[in-house]
């Protein structure tokens, strides 16, 4: 069973999360079965973007989608995963070459430096014209080299996003995903340190990263091997056992991560209708119909003739848009 486990540090400005995909991550790739699956690298890479995208959307109080992406320049064109306030989680990558099986990720998406890492909110309630919120870092270092973690990019992003130290530790295969965070949690008017009270904060500031940096080196510690097979009660009693940790009631089963797909076939019109009818149109003149399917269900929508025109005879009711209809 998938789950979602929250614990802080009692007295310490740490907080930590740990999460385990099972069934939720096996039904992603069992999804992709009959497209041939992922190459076992890509398996690996989109099951550590969706571990993480899990545990990120966790750690933020928004009411909307995160989706984590990766735009790469080699043969992993891109990469999405995708989760909801409510944990529900779909995963999909775009693979258009030969990938080996032990395929580093610069090999697959940063082979000449373009790959992007980009994280997107999207808000539940989006007024028309109003633009998702997305940040993006780079697949390189400070100096330019290339990372090779994904863990990396991320806590990149965490910094200088949210100027948040966190750290992360990330492992994917094809029975589970799962991830460890541990964050330093921001100080009261941590922000805004000008006057009187600066330096008092600054060495409260000192004394708490010394407890961050411990737990973090401990979480660091993690093996992969051992993300991907113990248990979370096994897994944070072998790293924290000297700490005072306080667990939270775990999130599983419905309450927890689980596959879903928000794909519909509203949303599958509404794509068509901004095609336009002529594209549509010129489709069906060469194939009978219009055939459209989910990258991250696999689910197919047909529309044949009658289907498309109704498309558009509703559009066609609406007052039309400047530029117009001929
Ligand atoms: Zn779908």
């Amino acid at each position: 069973m998938s789950e979602l486990h929250k614990f802080l540090f009692e007295g310490l400005p740490v907080r930590g999360m740990l999460v385990r995909l099972t069934d939720s991550w096996q039904e992603i790739l069992r999804r992709r079965q009959q497209a041939g699956g992922y190459p076992a690298a890509v398996t690996e890479l989109l099951g550590e973007m969706t571990a993480a995208a899990t545990l990120m959307q966790a750690n933020i109080k928004f009411n909307g989608a995160l989706i984590l992406q990766v735009q790469g320049d080699g043969p992993v064109k891109l990469a999405v995963a995708e989760v909801q306030p409510d944990l529900a989680l779909r995963a999909t990558a775009t693979v258009t070459g030969e990938v080996a099986a032990d395929a580093p990720l610069s090999h697959m998406v940063n082979v000449n430096n373009q790959g992007r890492c980009a994280i997107t909110l999207d808000p539940k309630d989006r007024l028309p014209g109003q633009q998702p919120y997305q940040g993006v870092v780079p697949l390189f270092g400070d100096r330019r080299e290339k990372l090779e973690k994904l863990s990396e990019v991320i806590e990149h992003y965490m910094l200088q996003s949210e100027q948040l130290d966190t750290r992360l530790v990330l492992a994917a295969n094809d029975q589970a995903a799962a991830g460890l965070l541990i964050q330093r949690l921001p100080l009261q008017g941590e922000s805004n340190l000008a006057g009187a009270g600066a330096m008092a904060r600054d060495e409260d500031q000192i004394g708490r990263n010394e407890d961050y940096n411990r737990i973090a080196i401990l979480a660091a510690s993690l093996k992969r091997e051992e993300l991907l097979t113990l248990d979370a009660d096994t897994i944070l009693h072998r790293l924290f056992w000297e700490e005072d940790v306080r667990r939270f009631e775990p999130q599983t089963g419905a309450d927890g991560p689980r596959f879903a797909c928000t794909c519909s076939r509203e949303r599958v019109s509404g794509m068509l209708k901004s095609l336009g009818r002529e594209e549509v149109e010129s489709i069906i003149a060469e194939q009978g119909q219009v055939e459209v399917g989910c990258d991250f269900c696999g689910a197919q929508y047909h529309f044949d003739p009658v289907d498309a025109a109704q498309v558009f005879l509703q559009a066609a009711s609406q007052p039309p848009i400047a530029g117009g209809t001929h």
